[in-house]
């Protein structure tokens, strides 16, 4: 069985490995940087910076995503597909972290259960992308890769990769998470009191009746605390969150990898969880390579495509010394392929006695284009992954821990569907995403009730 194997040190700190040993392995979707001495000179500066986060915070994270990975708790992870320099601003950060902390305190109260949250955020700024180039205005330019490599301004010289991008990439990710964790510490106390959460667009869904006994409840709940402990109700609140984000810029995350005083192996100090995309996750790859030397909790985004066997290898190559809230699965195979694809992959893994936790991301198998080319996804069939997922893992015997989604707490009409009826006629209307389309503030605490609800299947 897997979870008997012998753990030995050398498995820990691998002998043969360090933070470039992956520039040894072909690496897929990271852009040749044309000047090497800036690229160069960018990665020292990276280097010495100080680290954003500290193990000890990335240690907690697993020990909760190990509970998790045991049936206890749910992972809460989600935030933009890309974040932007230029959306590095208060109201952005207050309104994620606001949808983020409404929608666990309803999970946390209709499941009777903890809730691990985890951001995209503070560092999502590279992305993969499944064309090269574009055409623009008849022209033929290199693609967007996020804001850590090029920029979305739409001219070749723009799109070239800039090496100061990973500085500034660094500078908003410090500042980014300096607020959050400012607004986390004290002062987000109205964050607590559900009269003010923006519930009234639930009026036409029929599940209202419900939504509104649950947010009484919740205020119910809120009051007696504030009875009981008026003065430390707010340190008492003090609200944890987490960092992610696609480890997919090499340079990025390997400049901010540093063994740390009296602690075995490495750790990425730039955020405290990070993922392998579907389009990296190639055994020989350089981003396998880099990912197998840290400590840092690791997601694996699984889509339709993946091979059994070589999935089974990924993880024992990323978790070799099997260690419980290491790995969490993350599968994206679309609300169409779900029930073709999911159940071997848990038969196996459970085979195999796999510690994992294991999460639903329904966005990336559900995304198409309307008639007018915008990209966009369906309320209805994000909600029919996640309770197609909830179903197999119930069937299976095994346990569902988390869902992964791409959301924001501002009111933009990128996705269509839910209680406010968004059709694609409206999508023009605010869309901001610089990738995928995400889900807006109300439909992103619609999700939250009806993962609830599944939940209590
Ligand atoms: C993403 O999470 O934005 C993404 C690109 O996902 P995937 O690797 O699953 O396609
Ligand atoms: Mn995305």
């Amino acid at each position: 069985m897997y979870s008997k194997k012998s753990v030995t040190p050398e498995a820990v700190n691998p002998k043969d490995w360090s933070p470039q040993s992956w520039k040894k392995f072909p690496v897929k979707q990271l852009p040749k940087y044309p000047d090497q001495a800036a690229l160069e000179q960018a990665y020292n500066e990276l280097q010495n910076n100080p680290p954003l986060i500290t193990s000890w915070e990335v240690e907690a994270l697993k020990k909760k995503l190990a509970d998790v990975s045991a049936g206890n708790g749910f992972l809460l992870q989600g935030g933009d597909c890309a974040e932007s320099f230029a959306d590095c601003k208060s109201p952005k950060i207050v309104n994620l972290l606001k949808v983020l902390l409404q929608m666990s305190f309803i999970l946390i109260h209709e499941m009777e259960t903890s809730v691990v949250r985890v951001g995209r955020i503070a560092g999502q700024y590279a992305k993969p992308r499944s064309r090269d180039y574009e055409i623009v205005d008849g022209e033929k330019i290199h693609n967007y890769r996020g804001d850590l490599i090029n920029s979305i301004t739409p001219t070749e010289e723009a799109r070239k990769p800039d090496p100061k991008r990973l500085i500034e990439g660094y500078n908003k990710a410090a500042l980014t998470l300096n607020f959050l964790r400012a607004l986390s510490d004290e002062g987000f106390a109205d964050l607590h009191h559900p009269e003010y959460w923006e519930l009234d667009f639930m009026k036409e869904n029929e599940y209202y009746k419900e939504y509104e006994a649950m947010v009484n409840s919740i205020q119910k709940a809120v009051n007696f605390m504030e009875t009981i402990t008026p003065n430390e109700f707010s340190t008492t609140q003090k609200i944890n969150i987490y960092t992610s984000h696609e480890g997919l810029n090499l340079y990025y995350d390997s400049a901010q990898t540093q063994q740390v005083p009296r602690r075995e192996g490495w750790y990425n100090l730039s955020a405290h969880m990070v993922w392998l995309g579907n389009r990296t996750r190639d055994l020989g790859g350089a981003h396998v390579e880099y990912l197998r030397g840290i400590r840092n909790p690791i997601g694996i985004k699984i889509g339709p495509n993946y091979d059994l066997d070589h999935t089974l290898k990924l993880i024992e190559r990323l978790n070799p010394t099997h260690e419980q809230g290491k790995i969490v699965l993350i599968t994206r195979f679309g609300k169409d392929e779900v029930e073709n694809r999911l159940p071997d992959l848990i038969k196996n893994i459970k085979h195999e006695g796999m510690p994992v936790v294991w999460s639903c991301d329904p966005m990336h198998g559900n995304t198409f284009k309307t008639d007018e080319n915008v990209k966009t996804r369906n309320f209805d069939a994000i909600v029919s992954e996640i309770r197609k997922t909830f179903a197999i893992h119930r069937d299976l015997g095994s346990y569902l821990g988390g869902v992964h989604l791409e959301l924001t707490g501002d009111n933009v009409t990128e996705c269509v569907g839910g209680a406010n009826g968004l059709h694609e006629g409206q999508l023009h209307k605010n869309y901001e995403t610089y990738c995928d389309p995400r889900l807006n503030y109300q439909q992103s605490l619609e999700i939250a009730f009806l993962i609830a609800k599944e939940w209590n299947q």
